[in-house]
């Protein structure tokens, strides 16, 4: 079977400020707000931190079980990012019970760009905000509390972080981040 994803502009979203542009078919009537929450494929796992860099509630999925990437997906009302065409048949996405949406390329740029796109995201939707490495919401930390903990270098020229609660990372806005950003504001 082949999943139709020929774009339509489905009008109640078109009337609440014209999200949806693109959504194919089996997203037909999601809520697009800010407080999507994903799960990533492991064929698409580098979206896993694009997402989370945004702000997005991102699961990044490392089974090999289709059935069990479904079953979180569907407990947690996660939305399903995958370059699967197999999980797109699934009679549980056919019917719109669960949302996902079919990555086409292999390029991690191009697939954030996707997903954006399909899905009308705002790429500074809550930056800054949630740990790249196992999406748990950052924590500020004064200047004093990180000292020791980070570079020299970096102590004397910054003064904000953020701290994972989980991992215990942490998160100043260094070169990385400023490179992340800017790839993301081509996007946005
Ligand atoms: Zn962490």
């Amino acid at each position: 079977m082949f999943i139709d994803l020929t774009p339509f502009i489905p009008t109640s979203l078109k009337e609440e400020g014209g999200q949806g542009d693109r959504l194919p078919n089996n997203l037909k009537g999601i809520s697009l707000t800010n407080e999507l929450k994903f799960i990533v494929d492991q064929n698409v796992g580098k979206l896993a931190r694009w997402l989370r860099m945004m702000g997005y509630d991102t699961v990044f999925f490392d089974g090999r079980d289709d059935a069990h990437l479904v079953a979180i997906a569907l407990a947690e009302s996660r939305l399903i990012l995958t370059r699967d065409t197999q999980i797109m048949q699934r009679g549980v996405i056919t019917s719109g019970r669960l949302k996902a949406v079919l990555i086409n390329s292999d390029e991690p740029e191009a697939q954030i760009r996707q997903v954006i796109d399909t899905l009308n995201l705002d790429c500074r939707f809550r930056p800054f905000a949630t740990c790249l490495e196992c999406n748990q919401p950052l924590e500020e930390r004064g200047q004093e509390e990180v000292k020791g903990r980070v570079p020299p270098y970096v102590f004397q020229t910054q003064s904000q972080y953020m701290e994972c609660p989980a991992c215990h990372r942490i998160y100043w806005r260094g070169t990385h981040w400023a490179a992340m950003t800017r790839t993301l504001d081509k996007f946005g």
